[in-house]
């Protein structure tokens, strides 16, 4: 199975999930994804949230109902080819004890340079990377360069400009940070959504100002699905 290239919709169908037989974490839940159109996903704690962005990456398949994107059964494609056109970002970034350059291709020695640069700029990071004493091959990670929660946040945003994904999956990117940080995000997180599909978890609904729609979720079950009026 193969994705078609350029823009990729998604959707959900009539999806239930569970982590541990018989304690069902999702229900039914559907949604459908045009190329291009974003998604929000608010709800409480434990809701699930993160269960739908994690299905939508092929982390976990359903117990039953189908998860697609692009018009291709997720559990039917290859890891590496979803991976390529579907990007994760969560609160959690993992910083190699790498080179700046490193820890954007992920070791991949034929990314280019100015690829890297010009996703660097993308994410916002111009200031911070040319301050750097040795540019891109400048070490991170511990006990190197440290970074603040808000660089390495911008540093996730980085990998993802870089790889140019079709759909991105934001799952409360700016959680840990403080709301003036959060603020310092949005034009690099505007920036990414521009003509990608997304969906979007953000417990603080302010937040979710870039999406077409939002879905609600309550222990698992669609509760409400619509246009930003819902909230
Ligand atoms: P939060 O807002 O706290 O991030 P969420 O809406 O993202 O919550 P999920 O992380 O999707 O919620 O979790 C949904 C339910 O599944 C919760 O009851 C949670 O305890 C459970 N759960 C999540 N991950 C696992 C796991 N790996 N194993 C077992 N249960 C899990
Ligand atoms: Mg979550």
């Amino acid at each position: 199975h193969h994705l078609p290239a350029g823009p990729l919709g998604a959707r959900l169908d009539r999806v239930s999930f569970w982590y541990d037989p018989g304690e069902p974490v999702l229900r039914d839940v559907s949604f459908r994804l045009s190329p291009g159109e974003r998604l929000g996903i608010v709800g409480r704690t434990g809701s699930g949230k993160s269960t739908v962005v994690r299905l939508l990456f092929g982390l976990h398949h359903p117990v039953s109902g189908g998860v697609s994107v692009g018009g291709q059964d997720v559990a039917g494609l290859d890891t590496r080819a979803l991976r390529s056109r579907v990007a994760l970002v969560t609160q959690e970034v993992q910083v190699f004890h790498a080179t700046l350059r490193d820890n954007l291709t992920f070791f991949d020695h034929s990314v280019d340079d100015h690829r890297v640069r010009d996703a660097l700029d993308e994410a916002g990071l111009t200031d911070w990377w040319r301050e750097l004493p040795d540019g891109l091959d400048t070490v991170l990670g511990t006990g190197a360069r440290g970074m603040s929660a808000g660089e390495e946040q911008l540093l996730a945003l980085a990998r993802v400009f870089l790889r140019d994904p079709a759909v991105v999956l934001l799952d409360e990117p700016t959680a840990r940070l403080d709301p003036h940080t959060e603020r310092l995000l949005m034009p690099a997180m505007e920036r990414l959504l521009e003509g990608r599909t997304a969906v979007v978890v953000q417990h603080r609904p302010h937040a979710l100002r870039n999406v077409d729609r939002i879905l609600v979720l309550d222990a698992g079950t669609v509760v409400e699905h619509g246009e930003q009026t819902v909230l």
